[in-house]
This record gives C-alpha cells, sequence and structure tokens, in this order.
C-alpha cells in the first residue's frame, strides 16, 4: 500500500512529498508541530492537540494554516488515505517560504503545512510496556521556551541516539539543579511510596504533554493524588515506580534508571494499570 501525503494543498505520493529549499522549517526549525495517536481510524484527543498547536503558533506568531474544522478533515483525510488504523497521524506548521533571512517575511506569506499519518502495530508498544523499558539521564541543554512544540529538535535527537547507543529506550533531561525535566520526546513521571504521581509542574522548562493531561484526568477518576513538582535522578530510582507518557506511548512503565532498578525491576502496577485505562478517559473522535 503507498503511502500518501498532505503538501500545502495536496495529497502526494509519500515518496514525492517535498517543500521548498526556503521554506523555513527546513532553513531556520521555523515552526511547530503536533503528533496524535489514532486509534481504530479515530484521532485521540484532538481538541487537546489543537489547543496546543494554537498556543505553539501564537508563541511564535505563525497564523494557523487553517481553520481548526477543515484541519481536522486534512487530518482524517489524511488517516483515510494511508488505511491508518492504529498509529499517528504528524502535522507540521512553518512560517512559510520566503528569501532566505533571519527576520520574518513579509506580512501575508502564508504558512506551510505537511501532514502524514502511519500505522504502528500495537503489540510493539505493548511488549515493550509489559517488559519495561530502560531510561538514562543526561544534560538538559535544549532553549528555554521548550513549552513551545517547535520542529527545532536537535539536543532531543542527540539525547534519544545516546540512549539507543546505551540500549535505553529513553533519555531523561536534567537541568543545572539536578532536577529531571522531561524526556527527549516524552513527559517523565515516578511514583512515590505512599502513592503519588509526580511529574515536574509544567511552566516553560517542559513540554506540557497532551498525554500527560489526559492522565490527570485518569488520576482524577481514580482516586489518585498528583504531585506537581521537581524530582531527581536519585528519588526516581528510589520510587515505587517510574514512567514516561506521550502520545505514542500512552503509559510506558521504566524499570531501569542510569542501570539501577526501579522498585523490584519489573514494570509497576499502578503505571500498568494507568496504561490499560487511559482510553476510557482519552477523548477519541
Ligand atoms: N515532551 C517532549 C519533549 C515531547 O516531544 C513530547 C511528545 O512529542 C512529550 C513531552 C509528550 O507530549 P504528548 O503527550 O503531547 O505526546
Amino acid at each position: 500500500m503507498s503511502r500518501v501525503a498532505y503538501v500545502n494543498g495536496s495529497y502526494v505520493p509519500h515518496g514525492e512529498a517535498a517543500v521548498h529549499i526556503e521554506d523555513r522549517g527546513y532553513q531556520f526549525a521555523d515552526g511547530v508541530y503536533e503528533v496524535c495517536e489514532v486509534r481504530g481510524g479515530r484521532l485521540v484527543d484532538e481538541t487537546r492537540h489543537m489547543d496546543r498547536l494554537e498556543r505553539s503558533l501564537g508563541e511564535l506568531r505563525i497564523a494557523m494554516p487553517m481553520a481548526r474544522r477543515p484541519l481536522g478533515m486534512v487530518l482524517r483525510e489524511t488517516v483515510r488515505r494511508n488505511r491508518v488504523r492504529d498509529g499517528l497521524v504528524y502535522l507540521q506548521v512553518t512560517r512559510g517560504v520566503a528569501r532566505r533571512d533571519h527576520a520574518f517575511p513579509k506580512p501575508g506569506t502564508p504558512p506551510a503545512l505537511v501532514v502524514t499519518a502511519k500505522n504502528i502495530d500495537p503489540s510493539k508498544g505493548e511488549a515493550s510496556a509489559t517488559k519495561g523499558v530502560k531510561v538514562i539521564s543526561l544534560p538538559d541543554n535544549r532553549w528555554e521556551r521548550v513549552d513551545i512544540k517547535s520542529v527545532g529538535l536537535l539536543p532531543n535527537c542527540l539525547a534519544k541516539q545516546a540512549a539507543r547507543e546505551q540500549g535505553a529506550y529513553e533519555a531523561w533531561l536534567v537541568d543545572e539543579d539536578g532536577f529531571v525535566t522531561e524526556g527527549s520526546s516524552t513527559n517523565a513521571w515516578i511514583i512515590t511510596k505512599d502513592g503519588a504521581l509526580v511529574t515536574r509542574y509544567a511552566d516553560t522548562g517542559i513540554l506540557k504533554g497532551i498525554t500527560r493531561t489526559t492522565i490527570f484526568d485518569l488520576c482524577k477518576r481514580e482516586g489518585l493524588r498528583i504531585e506537581e513538582r521537581k524530582f531527581t535522578i536519585e528519588e526516581a530510582q528510589n520510587a515505587r515506580e517510574a514512567f514516561l507518557s506521550s502520545a505514542t506511548t500512552i503509559v510506558m512503565p521504566i524499570v531501569e534508571i542510569d542501570g539501577r532498578p526501579v522498585g523490584n525491576g519489573a514494570p509497576g502496577s499502578i503505571a500498568t494499570d494507568l496504561r490499560a485505562k487511559f482510553h476510557e478517559v482519552a477523548e477519541i473522535v
């Protein structure tokens, strides 16, 4: 089955999909993106992803490429044309194409929009969750506005690659004071011995994950307590459980941090339960 991408108004074969060399996303990483889980052909938490897209664009003074409703239709059409049942839909908006100059192009330059979608075999994530995953820690050397879901991901790529090279699933990033901010593409969580879920508060120092927000809803329903505060790698290693979250990993139990087992070294029961129940509270349309 051949894949199809949406590029600035047209659906084109994935292998031929291209943007101009002076697209500001290509030149300056001057753009933002979103990733939505697709489940049974439907979008998970679309409203929250669209809210965050609008916020990211607003912070960078890039216009929405089209209104929300037609954008939702493009996302669904891309999912449909790629016959995605379970997987993800990716969208990227850049400040558009203009002669290379660091300053913004002239007003009215249309933002560029690219949408792709792909199937992901759900059994792969389930296998990882059953075994649990390993994380390593690295210094957080990103800029100070990582609350914006920018396509400028070079430090994140370097961190993920370092994790892969050390046989780990994710790298947890640690700030100058020794506190974990988040993972290279996921939010970071621990569960204390008395059963409280701890995750860093969402200021400009982390990306406020949509999965994170929906986990808050699930915890409320389940009567679980959340503490939004900083924690260290040492606290995480001594925690009852640890896990990471994102639209593509949902809740992924962590069994080892920097070579030390978390809890009894097996996926924790609370994280495993949250993973099983996540889609009961998520918006799926
Ligand atoms: N933190 C970072 C740096 C990310 O890149 C992502 C997702 O891509 C997340 C957290 C999790 O966000 P979400 O739950 O919206 O996927």
